[in-house]
């Protein structure tokens, strides 16, 4: 069937794609790669090729004409990134709404993303959380980007470059506090790691400093945070009971 297909890639391993995503990507008249080396590799893993054409933060803008009316034209298009799934932290958002605009048949084909890679393993509250993305690169709007998030009532995950993760860390506990925290390193791949702790003691932690390879970092809910809530529940609780039915 003609659409835009939203398809998953691995995160590391290369068995973590789906048997769907494979069908999708051979059957496809034409696959948007953030980088086609990246997904040349892939596709050449299992023995397919594909017509492949570069579609990343730069290339995006010139190229969504020309992807749209292949889409009207009825074509197969599939979207994928170098790692995880489209649109997370990564290329595809204006694409797919103005697919979504024009009637285009949108589809995903779902696969591994960091996010919740990360959280499915971190041992912390995972009925509620907020994804962040990338904090800002500098310690003042980084600082003022956790304050925003600080009183949310969720746990909190982040994508963080491996040589900013230390003044990162520094940045969340000043923050946030000794709140518990999880980092996690390389998923999927040979050195997967995660290391667990409030966050004062990670950002006082060595190896935490410059580690090598992806992170994804994971902060609890706040207990004073939790508290308030608690109260303001009981509020609420108390001031329904005078009211009555
Ligand atoms: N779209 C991707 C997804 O669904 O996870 C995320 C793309 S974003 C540009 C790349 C960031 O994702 C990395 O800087 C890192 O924070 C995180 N990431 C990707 N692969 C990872 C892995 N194997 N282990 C830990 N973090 C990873």
């Amino acid at each position: 069937t003609p659409g835009l297909y939203v398809v998953a890639t691995p995160i590391g391993n290369l068995r973590d794609i789906t048997l769907r995503a494979l069908d999708v990507l051979a059957a496809a008249d034409l696959v948007l790669a953030e980088d086609t080396r990246v997904t040349g590799k892939l596709l050449a893993a299992y023995g397919l090729s594909a017509r492949l054409q570069r579609y990343d933060e730069h290339a995006a803008a010139q190229a969504r004409p020309k992807v749209l009316a292949a889409l009207a034209e009825g074509k197969r298009v599939a979207l994928v990134s170098d790692a995880g799934t489209p649109l997370i932290s990564d290329p595809g958002f204006r694409l797919v709404r103005e697919a979504v605009a024009q009637g285009a048949n949108v589809v995903p084909i779902p696969g591994a993303s960091a996010a919740i890679t990360a959280l499915s393993v971190a041992g912390l509250p995972t009925d509620r959380f907020l994804f962040a993305g990338f904090p800002p690169p500098k310690s003042a709007a980084r600082k003022a980007f956790f304050a925003e998030l600080a009183p949310i009532r969720a746990s909190l995950v982040f994508y963080e470059g491996a040589s900013r993760l230390g003044a990162s860390l520094a940045d969340m506990a000043a923050v946030f506090g000794p709140r518990e925290a999880v980092v996690a390193r390389e998923l999927t791949k040979l050195y997967e790691t995660l290391t667990r702790g409030p966050l004062d003691q990670l950002a006082a932690n060595p190896a935490m400093q410059a580690p090598k390879g992806e992170l994804v970092v994971l902060v609890a809910p706040g207990a004073e945070v939790a508290a308030t809530a608690a109260d303001a529940d009981a509020a609420l609780t108390e001031a329904l009971t005078r009211v009555g039915p």
